[in-house]
């Protein structure tokens, strides 16, 4: 099924200067960019994006990362592209995420914000979990005025 995912360069992937790195893969993938845009975000807009972890004992570490820098906003199109997208990122904990995902080849990377309780694990991306959370989120970072729909070459082979 053709379906919308929002996804975030976060800070980290900005400030190390590999956003094209990033979306090189996306767009190796198959994956239709129908929205972008950078963003600093405040504190205000992160406790909306991550109201699901406020109460979690990590949220300040998080705010704190989330908002350390302009992320690199973004609204990928594809078949199932909630889940590819979830596998192409690879596991929350660098540590873990596995070689070949996004945070397992570039998130190595030991970090201001890392492995200390309070602070945030810095894994580079942000992709939506689920239909429900990315229809909220994309919501909330884009004006449908400014998402486009179009064709890629190569959209014919697609059913
Ligand atoms: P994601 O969907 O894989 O990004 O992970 P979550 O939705 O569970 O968490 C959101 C973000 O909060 C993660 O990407 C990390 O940056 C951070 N985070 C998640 N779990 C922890 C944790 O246990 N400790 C710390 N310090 N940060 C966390
Ligand atoms: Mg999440």
């Amino acid at each position: 099924m053709i379906e919308q995912t929002l996804v975030l360069i976060k800070p980290d992937g900005v400030l190390r200067g590999i956003i094209g790195n990033i979306i090189t893969r996306f767009e190796n993938a198959g994956l239709k960019i129908v929205a972008s845009k950078m963003q600093w975000i405040d504190k205000d807009f992160s406790k909306k994006h991550y109201s699901e972890h406020l109460e979690k004992a990590f949220y300040s570490g998080l705010e704190t990362y989330i908002t350390a820098g302009p992320v690199m906003a973004m609204v990928l199109e594809g078949n199932d592209v909630i889940e590819v997208v979830r596998k192409m990122v690879g596991s929350t904990e660098p540590k873990t995420a596995l070689p070949g995902t996004i945070r397992g080849d570039y998130a190595h990377i030991s970090t201001k914000h890392a492995n200390e309780n309070k602070k945030s694990v810095c894994n580079l991306i942000h992709a939506s979990s689920n239909i429900q959370d990315a229809s909220r989120e994309i919501m909330l970072w884009f004006d449908p005025r400014d998402m486009y729909t179009y064709k890629r070459s190569g959209d014919e082979w697609m059913e």
